[in-house]
């Protein structure tokens, strides 16, 4: 089994120790309710060079509006220890919420126009919380190399533009979304859905995908392209967030035919299951 680690400043100490040892570290930070999504991580932070990995998981109430899952969120501690025990991840860092913010803590990491749009937009007050959460899981582990899932796409640039803009010594990962075998892009919060709302779930891929196909055969409207996104996932889905075209480094939406890289970006609910999932047009292969 992996170390199980709940005091920040024990996590510091090992990691500086590895790194003495001339050993670098890895760092996958998660919420735990861990699936292959969770653990391609540490793959790829192990193919980028880290001999040691440590496997945050930590529900971060800091990161959940009033109205969301935080309570809910499915929290099965001694699987996800056999899933990493199985990933031979050396470490799971589980720390207290206590422990991380006691009652006189008072600083936060806010990051800027990246985070303005999409789950800035609806969900208030998210990405302040998961860059907060994310640079103190930075300082308690120290000079390493990171990995974030491109599943949360928008998270995933924001903590590149924070670790850049704030010189952290942390090399940040961004690492494909894996999918279930039907398309449906892994997530904790599949938990949550029925049979039935399962199925539906496929909306969202469906939509994506006929996105991808009309970009491949030459599409380049974005209002077009989403409109094709749009169709199956209204079908589907009980509320649409939002369907979006971006730039995939600045995230601001095309509003001419697109002429950079471009990502489109969904989030909707099923009943009270809200999911994202996203796809780089002309990049990612959505079979
Ligand atoms: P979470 O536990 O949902 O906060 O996710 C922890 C990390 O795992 C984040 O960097 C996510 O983007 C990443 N992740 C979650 N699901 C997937 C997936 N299906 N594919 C790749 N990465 C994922």
């Amino acid at each position: 089994m992996p170390q199980v680690v709940n005091e920040p400043q024990k996590l510091l100490a090992i990691c500086d120790n590895w790194r003495a040892q001339g050993l670098r570290v890895g760092l996958a930070p998660t919420m735990g309710a861990l699936h292959e999504g969770h653990l391609s991580l540490v793959q790829h932070v192990r193919d980028a060079g880290a001999r040691k990995v440590v496997v945050t998981i930590f529900v971060n109430p800091l990161q959940f509006g009033p109205n969301e899952d935080f309570q809910r969120y499915p929290r099965p501690f001694d699987d996800d220890l056999a899933l990493c025990d199985k990933t031979g991840v050396d470490l799971v860092f589980a720390p207290s919420a206590a422990s991380l913010y006691p009652t006189d803590y008072q600083t936060y990491v806010d990051v800027g126009n990246v985070t303005r749009r999409f789950e800035g937009e609806f969900r208030p007050g998210h990405f302040r919380g998961v860059t907060t959460v994310v640079a103190k899981l930075f300082n308690m582990t120290g000079p390493c190399v990171a990995a974030f899932g491109r599943k949360d796409y928008q998270q995933w640039r924001t903590i590149e533009a924070m670790a850049r803009d704030l010189n952290m010594p942390i090399e940040v990962l961004g690492c494909p979304i894996v999918r279930e075998k039907d398309g449906l892009a892994m997530s904790s919060r599949n938990r949550y859905l029925s049979a039935e709302e399962r199925q539906r779930a496929l909306g969202i891929y469906r939509g994506l995908r006929a996105c991808t196909r009309a970009f491949s055969a030459g599409e380049r409207d974005p209002a077009r392209l989403i409109n094709l996104a749009r169709e199956p996932i209204e079908a589907a889905f009980d509320r649409i967030n939002y369907v979006a075209i971006a730039d995939v480094k600045t995230l601001e939406p095309f509003e001419e035919p697109i002429c950079n890289k471009a990502v489109v970006l969904v989030a909707a609910f099923i009943g009270t299951t809200r999911l994202i999932d996203n796809t780089v047009l002309g990049e990612d292969e959505l079979p």
